[in-house]
């Protein structure tokens, strides 16, 4: 469900995921996964009349009777609050009650959904956290899911909310929650781990910086002082030493790229502090001001020491050489 407040970016993401794809997922072409159908708006073909048997709407409210089952309610986007406006209008809606006509709001959706889906997965920091949607300042209180039915809740089957953050999402990290939660559901997989922001740990549970390509040049206190350089960003705006998140470890798509590793800075978009908290992009972040220094006084006189042994392992040994003289050490 992509009708929260949303830019439709995760869904976008998802149809890169490679290990495993979505074509893989649906194809059932992974041992074990469960057979399943996506009702996906993004890429469904279905459509037609509101009160059609086979449009694309009428599964939501076959899940809302209670005629499909079991699913996994997958939620993109923030939800606002509709508590807050005169009752004229609504912040946001996905397709239409039938018996009004009118129509039916995401977080209506949510409240006739989430009781009965046997898991609730929220995709993309606006999803988890609020994202871009809540920040300071905006009309809506928009919120993410955990916000919206309580940071305890749990489905029918037990499973707490499960938060994938991203803005975007990382393919993978969606496609291999979602596979994850399959397994489980088939009863072939434990509990999901979760942190206590409700995401995965083993995705969420290493910082940038420990995954980093540059994280050699912050080591010795090398830093960039423009784009373009291979060195590290931390003074160009990087936030990754206190940011959770693998996409430099793994790469964007089918391993390639990952934000740091490329040249961009890490603006912490997996955070639930999101944006707010990092602002502005591309200032230097106050805390890395300390470590940097360290890191510099550290760095210089570290370098100095490595460049010597570096010379001294840059030469071959000086027993390789022509002639009938063995100067190799070796004694009969
Ligand atoms: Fe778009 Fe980012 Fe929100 Fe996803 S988290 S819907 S990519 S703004
Ligand atoms: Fe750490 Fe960012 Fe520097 Fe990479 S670029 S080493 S994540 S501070
Ligand atoms: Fe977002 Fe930073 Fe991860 Fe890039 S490295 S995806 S900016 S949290």
């Amino acid at each position: 469900m992509n009708g929260g407040l949303s830019c439709d970016g995760d869904s976008v993401a998802l149809t890169a995921a490679t290990q495993p794809s979505i074509e893989e997922i649906v194809l059932g072409a992974l041992p074990g996964l469960p057979k399943i159908a996506v009702h996906w708006p993004l890429i469904d073909f279905e459509c037609g009349p509101e009160t059609g048997a086979d449009n694309f709407i009428a599964w939501w409210h076959k899940a809302d009777r209670g005629e499909l089952e079991p699913f996994v309610l997958v939620v993109e986007g923030s939800i606002p609050n509709e508590a807050i406006h005169d009752g004229q209008g609504y912040w946001a809606g996905f397709g239409n009650n039938p018996a009004t006509g009118q129509p039916m709001k995401t977080s209506e959706w949510l409240d006739r959904l989430a009781p009965k889906a046997t898991a609730v997965v929220a995709v993309g920091t606006c999803a988890t956290y609020g994202g871009i949607h809540a920040m300071a300042g905006n009309p809506t209180g928009a919120m993410g899911v955990p916000d919206y039915l309580g940071w305890s809740w749990k489905s029918k089957a037990g499973l707490p909310i499960v938060c994938v953050p991203g803005c975007p999402i990382h393919p993978d990290n969606l496609s291999e929650t979602l596979v994850y939660l399959l397994y489980q559901v088939a009863g072939q997989a434990p509990m999901i781990p979760l942190d206590s922001e409700l995401r995965p740990q083993w995705l969420f549970g290493r910082t940038v910086h420990e995954g980093c390509d540059r994280a050699g040049y912050y080591e010795q206190g090398d830093f960039a002082k423009e784009y373009g350089s291979p060195k590290c960003l931390v003074k160009l705006g990087c936030w990754g030493p206190v940011v959770n998140c693998n996409v430099p470890k793994r790469g964007w798509i089918n391993g390639v790229g990952g934000c740091p590793n490329v040249g961009g800075i890490c603006i912490a978009c997996t955070m639930p502090g999101f944006p707010d908290k990092f602002m502005p992009f591309m200032d230097e972040p106050f805390g890395s001001k300390v470590s940097t220094t360290a890191s510099m006084v550290y760095g210089t006189v570290i370098r100095r020491l490595r460049k010597y042994t570096l010379n001294q392992n840059n030469k071959e040994p000086k027993w390789r050489h022509k002639g009938s003289e063995l100067t190799t050490g070796y004694e009969k």
